[in-house]
């Protein structure tokens, strides 16, 4: 904190303060998430420009982190109950060359989903028999084969 006293913005000559607010957002991987409105952040007083120092950064990067795999894991489970209403579990499983079960693992919060995975699963989501038959087409599964 000490470090602060008398910095001056690079960007207008304002003093920077450490400021916690809400409101403030940061992308970390695929996502655009809120960052903690207790997190103090060194801030200039007069354009409200952000100077990130490395411990910051560091507490930033461990927040987001965590908020990102719950979102991942949050999103993956409401995909899969919306898919799981009009196909199987076993039939995405085998789409996706997922292992059995796996998907149940992700819908009983037990595991860190890929967001390519939780890419893909939200996509199928919106249409899942239409997705599901695509996917199917793509591999070169029979009608037979899909039971
Ligand atoms: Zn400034």
């Amino acid at each position: 904190m000490s470090k602060l006293k008398g910095r001056r913005c690079a960007e207008c000559g304002g003093m920077i303060r450490l400021v916690a607010k809400p409101g403030r957002r940061g992308r970390y991987k695929t996502m655009m998430l809120p960052i903690p409105a207790s997190l103090k952040i060194p801030t200039c007083a007069s354009c409200g420009s952000e100077w990130i120092d490395r411990a910051t950064g560091a507490a930033i990067d461990v927040l987001l982190e965590r908020a990102f795999r719950g979102e991942l894991r949050a999103r993956a489970k409401d995909a899969i109950e919306r898919i799981a209403k009009q196909v199987t579990k076993q039939r995405l499983e085998r789409l996706l060359g997922l292992s059995q079960g796996y998907l149940s693992h992700l819908t009983a919060g037990d595991r860190d989903p890929s967001p390519e995975l939780v890419s893909q699963l939200a996509l199928i989501a919106r249409a899942p028999k239409q997705r599901v038959r695509e996917l199917e087409d793509f591999w070169g599964w029979k009608s037979k084969d899909a039971a």
